[in-house]
């Protein structure tokens, strides 16, 4: 399978906040693929540098290191910034914030095709626009609507449509389910999962749920303070976790329904504390002041290694602490 999107050792390093001398490293050395027609989620608590690692890659934040690769094509260059802009498409977190409160919803979906050059004329471009609301399940009937006064439900399936407009070959997806409720979660989630068999999308997945993660995504991507701790295949991590801070994920998604808890997951008790701020240690493990196995050889900073298979953490004790061992 051939990857769509390859990230190369990303930094994005923030200047002028803290983190005593060079600033606030939010993002550090990240590489990861996603192959075409694939979900990889990237999975993590608020505060880990999720947000940051994917509006890097919309070309939202220019990064302090590393490639951003589109196929063939290095989008970390400005030159390709235009392609770049239409080839990727962040699907925003608040679907209401990204809207103009004042223009209609015609307005949101046949603005990128103007600014794209999609299109042949006005009456191309809006009945595009009322094809791509009936791809999301909504009635071109809300073409004429303005945002307010619709769900976010519907406002979610709006900038989803919105993003698809410029047809592109990757979709990052920031935090699509956060803040809804149960039934509007489970629509958005089917929503998703028809469009990914629908259009064959190439697509990251930013979440803190780490059971919509398995939902959605054959690979998952687990960070912690700007670092990949774990990656591999969804269904393999979710039931084998290896890093400490995954087990916890886990541990917490599972732990109000023991009947689905993983029995090799282990201990949901393996971690305490929330995310510091201030971005992570020079050395050392960054989980280490919130990991209940922290030793003398922590104090050293952790690779991510194999573990198995496709499969690789960044810990210095995974091989004792496996569960399944
Ligand atoms: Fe915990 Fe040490 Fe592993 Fe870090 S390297 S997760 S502190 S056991």
């Amino acid at each position: 399978m051939s990857q769509r999107l390859r990230i190369e050792g990303l930094s994005k390093t923030f200047h002028g906040g803290s983190a005593r001398s060079g600033g606030v490293r939010a993002v550090d050395d990240v590489s990861l693929t996603v192959d075409r027609g694939q979900t990889l989620a990237l999975v993590g608590e608020s505060g880990c540098g999720k947000s940051t690692l994917v509006r890097t890659i919309a070309g939202i934040y220019q990064a302090t290191a590393g490639r951003i690769l589109v196929g063939d094509v290095d989008i970390s260059d400005r030159r390709a910034l235009r392609r770049h802009r239409r080839a990727v498409q962040l699907v925003p977190q608040n679907p209401l914030s990204s809207l103009n409160r004042s223009r209609s919803i015609m307005h949101a979906l046949t603005q990128p095709l103007r600014v794209h050059r999609i299109g042949t004329g006005r009456h191309d471009r809006e009945r595009r626009a009322a094809t791509l609301l009936e791809q999301v399940g909504l009635s071109p009937d809300y073409l004429r609507r303005l945002p307010v006064g619709m769900s976010v439900g519907e406002l979610q399936r709006v900038v989803v449509a919105r993003a698809l407009a410029t047809e592109p070959s990757v979709l990052l997806l920031d935090e699509p389910t956060s803040s809804v409720d149960l039934t509007t979660k489970g629509r958005i989630i089917n929503l998703l999962l028809d469009m990914q068999r629908e259009f064959d999308l190439t697509s990251m997945l930013i979440t803190h749920e780490i059971d919509i993660a398995r939902h959605l995504s054959q690979r998952m991507a687990v960070m912690y303070l700007g670092r990949i701790v774990e990656e591999g295949p969804t269904e393999e991590i979710y039931n084998r976790p290896r890093h400490p801070y995954t087990r916890m994920l886990v541990g917490s998604a599972t732990a109000a329904d023991p009947l689905l808890a993983p029995a090799a997951a282990g201990p949901a008790a393996v971690a305490t504390g929330e995310v510091p701020t201030g971005g992570r240690p020079e050395a050392g493990c960054a989980f280490a002041p919130r990991c209940a196995y922290a030793a003398a050889v922590c104090t050293a900073t952790p690779a991510l290694r194999a573990v198995g298979g496709e499969h690789r953490a960044a810990c210095h004790r995974v091989d004792e602490l496996d569960p399944a061992a």
